[in-house]
């Protein structure tokens, strides 16, 4: 008998588009004889919409720049416990969501309360590696390497924004980044120099989230992996990134395709090596299941930096999460496979 597959994509986030598109190749790479697939897609807004099939991502976006807020309601809760109450077979959600509101554990928190199986991170995992000040203070306590970072509110900037920027320049040396602690795919992230870029680095991040951090900036090569499993997770190859850009920012990641993917990564055995054993540390750190990518900063001496996981990484065919596992040995629908694997196993562990 198939399995029954519900598809959660869009959603409430800055990465709505990503997300779109990550849907789009799922569907398209999901055996169907295997699988009976329903996508659910989660406006802008948050209201929760039932398709029949997943239309051209490049369409679909267009329509929703178009027309961002219409369409029609239904309650997310009931939407799915009423859809997974007619199953005869076990069905399983598979959250396709970035950012706040998706990747951050709050989805993740209804669907333990309705008691359904779903791929991924659970509520934990989500919510503390969504806040990049929460996952370093893990990451701290772990004795993982790491930039220096501090944390600002929008509160304590809005009553007195001078002491902020004071606080930071006492902290860390320029040039230093500033990112919205809630997000991702490099959304309102920008590399500062000097006071005035900080000021408006400030102004940028603020628009995304109530709280923001500024790490020092480093130079560094850019070196990614894909961790995987449950209680007894496993590293792919490494990868590496090298942005044309100044960094690794939205339009590189999504937009201008120019960036080189090197997989795998021309490091050393040693350096391999740390990398994998800091992204299992990383990965236990938050006490994840499913998949993580974990992106490290590798400085010219050979010092190796972990700099964030990702929950809900990038997940299109290109993306980096997909091909560190290619060239592991598991293609996409393998992976999308194993996924779905890990989310029953964990489910019924917990039952
Ligand atoms: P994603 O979730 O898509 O990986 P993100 O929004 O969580 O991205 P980061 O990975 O933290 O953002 O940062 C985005 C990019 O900015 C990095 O890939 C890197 O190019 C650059 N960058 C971020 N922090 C630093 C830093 N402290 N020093 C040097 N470069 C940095
Ligand atoms: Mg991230
Ligand atoms: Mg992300
Ligand atoms: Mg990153």
């Amino acid at each position: 008998m198939k399995k029954k597959i519900f598809l959660l994509y869009g959603g409430k986030s800055a990465e709505h588009e990503v997300s779109i598109r990550t849907a789009f190749a799922v569907t398209q790479a999901l055996n169907f004889e295997k699988y009976e697939v329903t996508p659910i897609y989660i406006t802008e807004a948050g209201q929760w919409v039932k398709r029949e099939a997943l239309e051209n991502p490049v369409k679909q976006i267009g329509e929703l720049r178009l027309d961002r807020q219409k369409s029609t309601t239904t309650s997310p809760a009931l939407f799915i416990g009423d859809s997974i109450e007619k199953m005869d077979e076990p069905g399983i959600i598979f959250p396709l969501l970035h950012g706040p509101n998706g990747e951050d554990g709050t989805v993740q928190g209804m669907l333990e309360v309705l008691n359904l199986p779903y791929v991924g991170n659970g509520v934990l995992a989500s919510a503390a590696g969504m806040d990049k000040v929460i996952m370093k203070n893990l990451f701290r306590d772990a004795g993982l390497n790491q930039v220096d970072y501090v944390s600002v509110l929008r509160h304590e900037w809005e009553n007195d924004a001078v002491a902020s920027y004071e606080k930071v320049e006492k902290a860390l040396d320029y040039p230093c980044f500033v990112k919205p602690a809630n997000l991702g795919s490099s959304v309102g992230i920008s590399k500062c120099k000097n006071r005035e870029e900080l000021v408006r680095a400030f102004q940028e991040a603020f628009q995304f989230d109530r709280k923001i951090i500024i790490e020092q900036g480093v130079e560094a090569r850019e070196i990614e992996i894909g961790v995987l499993g449950n209680d007894q997770p496993i590293c792919s190859v490494a990868g590496e990134i090298v942005p044309k850009t100044e960094f690794y920012d939205y339009r590189a990641k999504y937009e201008d395709g120019d960036t080189a993917l090197v997989i795998p990564a021309d490091v050393s055995e040693e350096i391999y090596e740390t990398i994998k054993e800091m992204a299992i540390t990383a990965f236990k750190a938050l006490d994840c299941s499913g998949l993580v990518r974990a992106d490290f900063f590798v400085a010219k001496e050979g010092k190796v930096l972990i700099n964030e996981i990702n929950t809900m990484p990038g997940f299109t065919p290109v993306s980096m999460f997909p091909l560190l596992w290619k060239h592991s040995g598991l293609d996409y629908p393998e992976l999308i496979d194993r996924l779905i694997e890990l989310g029953f196993e964990r489910y019924e562990e917990k039952q």
